[in-house]
């Protein structure tokens, strides 16, 4: 019997959708089928569809059902990864000479991506800053972009920005409006539901939670763009393996209390921060000093595990991300273990030199699931190393 989730709780969801006990073993767990290719009870007769796993695979369409039942969508799609996602959905709204206008604080690689790969096919990137509404009102009428790209909060500021707003002003000049959901995930906020037509996420980091798996996720209710990136993901084959696929969907049955857990742990080291005269500025919309608090409050269910601050010299923020013991220094975010990052020299390096440069003087932190008094004490005891 397959579940029917429709009418139930985020969790339910979660932990229901797209995972059907498997009808021949009764196995609660759905097993993961490897197989590239699948019998035909005569050509073309096809069980349940499945033929050659890049067109469909149902560990992956389990995931996929899952998703959407998260966005509350009609469609999604896994990639290998999230630029591989981007990738996809970018060659299916877009021809040569469009604009796509993005937040000048965009995801580095996202950029990346719009400009050096998608450059090379003559479209046209503009960065504007998203928060400032008039700003945004007046590039979008310039520009006419094919493409909205909306990130937030965003990274690493963590800057809010009103996805119904921005999501009308797309709308007036026809432009597919885009969020990058993968700080907030489906539990605290649901792009679709302000009106964005897509969503995009790293699946690498909260829904697969556990810094082991690397994926990308298009979730959609529009038909056209749906028809379009199910084509790409076909036809160029940047799809996520049955295993990663797995791994993912088993991440997301927890989703709901690892954000909880990340959210509550981030908002008590934001505060021990935003407390200490050594901390220059403290980045994190859960604090009520941070200018996009109320919006967020509005937009989202929670403020997520990430944050950032400034510290007054490079060398201090150099020595503090050396300086800790349980959280690791490296780059990407989302998992149950916390995380420090140097956004100059790692994650942000590939935007060194352009609109999107961060200073540095930054330091992010991924806050992870761990008892929050020991994540108390080693960003204290980094702090005394640093200053
Ligand atoms: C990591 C990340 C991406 C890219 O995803 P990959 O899985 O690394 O390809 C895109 N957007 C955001 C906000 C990210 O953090």
């Amino acid at each position: 019997m397959a579940h029917d989730t429709s009418g139930h709780g985020f969790s339910t969801k979660a932990i229901h959708a797209g995972q059907t006990p498997d009808p021949l073993t009764g196995a609660v767990v759905p097993p993961i089928v490897l197989a590239s290719t699948h019998m035909q009870d005569g050509v073309g007769n096809l069980r349940s569809g499945y033929e050659y796993a890049r067109g469909g695979n149902p560990t992956r369409d389990g995931l996929q059902v899952q998703l959407a039942a998260l966005e509350g969508a009609d469609h999604a799609f896994a990639f290998a990864s999230g630029l591989a996602g981007e990738d996809a959905l970018l060659r299916s709204v877009l021809v040569p000479g469009d604009t796509i206008v993005m937040g000048n604080d965009v995801y580095g690689g996202t950029h990346r991506l719009a400009k050096r790969i998608f450059g090379r096919w003559n479209v046209s990137v503009v960065t504007v800053e998203m928060t400032d509404l008039d700003a945004v009102k007046k590039t979008v009428a310039e520009h006419k972009p094919k493409v909205l790209w909306v990130e937030t909060p965003s990274n690493p500021f963590m800057k809010v920005s009103s996805i119904a707003d921005l999501a009308a002003i797309g709308s007036s000049v026809g432009a597919t409006v885009v969020v990058d959901n993968t700080f907030a995930t489906p539990y605290l906020q649901r792009p679709l539901e302000w009106g964005a037509d897509v969503v995009v996420h790293s699946m690498t980091k909260y829904l697969g939670g556990h810094s082991d798996v690397l994926g990308g996720a298009v979730v959609t209710n529009d038909k056209e763009i749906a028809e379009q990136v199910g084509f790409h993901q076909f036809a160029a084959g940047a799809v996520m393996s049955p295993f990663e696929a797995w791994l993912t969907t088993r991440g997301i049955k927890t989703l709901a209390v690892r954000v909880d857990r990340h959210g509550e742990n981030a908002l008590a080291i934001a505060h021990m921060l935003a407390d200490d005269s050594r901390v220059a500025e403290v980045f994190y919309p859960g604090l009520d000093t941070h200018p996009g608090h109320e919006l967020a409050k509005k937009q989202m269910s929670g403020f997520g595990g990430m944050l950032s601050f400034r510290l007054a010299t490079a060398a201090q923020a150099k020595t503090f991300v050396e300086s800790t013991s349980v959280f690791t220094l490296a780059e990407s975010l989302g998992g149950v273990e916390s995380l420090v990052n140097y956004p100059c020299e790692m994650t942000h390096a590939s935007v060194r030199g352009t609109e999107l440069e961060v200073p540095d003087t930054i330091v992010r932190l991924s806050v992870g699931i761990e008892s929050v008094e020991d994540l108390l004490a080693d960003v204290a005891a980094a702090l005394n190393a640093a200053v």
